[in-house]
């Protein structure tokens, strides 16, 4: 069953987790884009794992979307300290002023808070085709897996930036405080959700947009090339040319807004269609494990 109306209904009611992700509402449009595109083995193969740990029928359908906020709840909200040592996994601070990707300088292993996004992954997606992994073990790796492509695409997850005033780090523009369209914010959450939900407040809705204006004649393999340092770069190069560029008067409006939707608009399109290639690509005809 397949109703983002009601799946956005039901995520209404569950807190929103503010400032270190896209919100649900992005996450759900990237996991509902590669949904859409999943081969029969894969989809089939997704909704076993999500079923594994479940006392659901046998055969009962799930979509992406429901779960795609996960590991953020897994991350805050479970135990008395939660999962700390997930919290890096959620992004890659490529410095502002650098153009690539190093991975000792970028992503050095926390002992208390982990890694990065790129290293997750890089465990995280084998896992999913690991035939030694319990399929309980392989629905917690596609559950992050469906999350971090998704917070892989968002340009301020990619990105940190020295901050000129204070000389301190901005914590992905967490520290920089705006006014989107005069209400109190910051500028990684404008680009978490701010900027998405003042296009359209409607998840479903925007899948439907982007379905039908944004994909329509594009060269779909073209945009599914490259691999997570290329995508985490590409996200860079959005921070730098677009999310950073604010008035000095912090005050975001219409003109930040026209700038920038259409890049949000490619990030979520582009994080759907990767992770459809990286789902479909672990679940292959003839290479799927047996129940266990
Ligand atoms: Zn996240």
């Amino acid at each position: 069953m397949k109703s983002p109306l009601l799946v956005a209904a039901l995520l209404a009611v569950v807190p929103v987790n503010e400032g270190w992700s896209w919100g649900q509402e992005g996450h759900s449009i990237v996991a509902e884009i590669a949904q859409r595109r999943l081969s029969d083995t894969a989809a089939r193969e997704v909704d076993r794992l999500l079923g594994s740990e479940l006392t659901l029928p046998k055969g009962a359908r799930f979509s992406l979307s429901s779960i795609a906020s996960w590991a953020d709840d897994y991350r805050s909200d479970m135990g008395p300290k939660g999962h700390i040592e997930t919290y890096n996994w959620h992004f890659v601070d490529i410095p502002y002023d650098r153009d690539a990707y190093n991975a000792v300088r970028d992503c050095s292993a926390d002992p208390v808070k982990g890694d990065c996004v790129i290293n997750a992954l890089a465990r995280l997606v084998p896992e999913l085709s690991d035939c030694s992994k319990k399929d309980t073990e392989r629905a917690m790796a596609l559950k992050f897996v469906v999350h971090f492509l998704g917070d892989l695409h968002q340009p301020l997850h990619a990105t940190t930036r020295i901050n000129p005033d204070t000389a301190a780090d901005d914590l992905g523009a967490n520290l920089i405080q705006v006014t989107f369209f005069g209400q109190p914010s910051n500028l990684h959450k404008v680009w978490d959700s701010d900027l998405i939900l003042h296009k359209v407040y409607d998840w479903g809705e925007y899948v439907r947009l982007l379905e039908t204006t944004w994909l329509p004649g594009k060269d779909i393999a073209a945009l599914q090339a490259g691999d997570t340092v290329s995508w985490g770069e590409d996200a860079h190069r959005v921070a730098q040319i677009v999310a950073y560029e604010f008035p000095p008067d912090h005050a975001l409006g219409q003109e930040y807004y026209d700038a920038a939707i259409p890049m949000v608009d490619q990030q979520l399109a582009l994080g759907g269609l990767r992770l459809a290639r990286v789902l479909n690509e672990a679940f292959q005809p003839g290479k799927i494990c047996p129940e266990r």
